[in-house]
């Protein structure tokens, strides 16, 4: 379970005729394209797969994969940290063809004959599953400016409320929807 191989990899074929797994850690620095987009460059993905072979004669392949990552919000430009979580479930060829009768219906991959790394198999699902805000709503940006939470109580004096100038403005708009 400590492993963590940057060059890790596998003959999915081989290891869905056994119905194997592939558990363990593969540093993002072996992500070309997802280490930059995490913002933590000594962060491990953690890695749990079964392959199988599925009714088609294609590898299926499925499991977690997860890795810390500090993102940027774009609300706030504040680094939160954040994990990242892809569930797989897709399955792998090395038929063309395959893909295009099974494609959108499945997930389907297509890859070279023999091993192939991990990082080929898990980085394009955890790409996408970086999540495009970082903060849900503007409430829960935990990085929000207080004065501009909203239902705040606000019983300081004038001079103490930079926002109360914003507020009214605010009301006017209100008033002339
Ligand atoms: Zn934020």
């Amino acid at each position: 379970m400590a492993r963590s191989d940057k060059r890790a990899s596998l003959d999915p074929h081989d290891v869905a005729e056994h119905a194997g797994s592939w558990v363990g850690r593969v540093p993002v620095s072996a992500f070309e394209r997802l280490a930059p987009l995490i913002g933590k460059p000594d962060a491990e993905v953690e890695v749990e797969l079964t392959f199988e072979p599925d009714g088609n004669g294609l590898v299926r392949v499925s499991g977690v994969v997860c890795v810390d990552a500090v993102l940027e919000c774009q609300r706030c430009l504040e680094d939160v940290s954040q994990k990242i979580v892809a569930d797989l479930d897709l399955r792998l060829t090395v038929s063309e063809k395959k893909l295009t009768e099974l494609m959108p219906a499945l997930d389907v991959m297509v890859i070279d004959a023999g091993p192939i790394p991990i990082v080929e198999i898990v980085e394009d699902d955890l790409i996408m599953s970086i999540p495009a805000r970082v903060c849900a709503t503007e409430l829960d940006c935990p990085n929000a400016p207080r004065a501009l939470s909203l239902g705040a109580d606000v019983d300081e004096d004038d001079t103490s409320r930079p926002f109360a100038g914003l507020r009214a403005l605010k009301n006017l708009n209100r008033e002339e929807c």
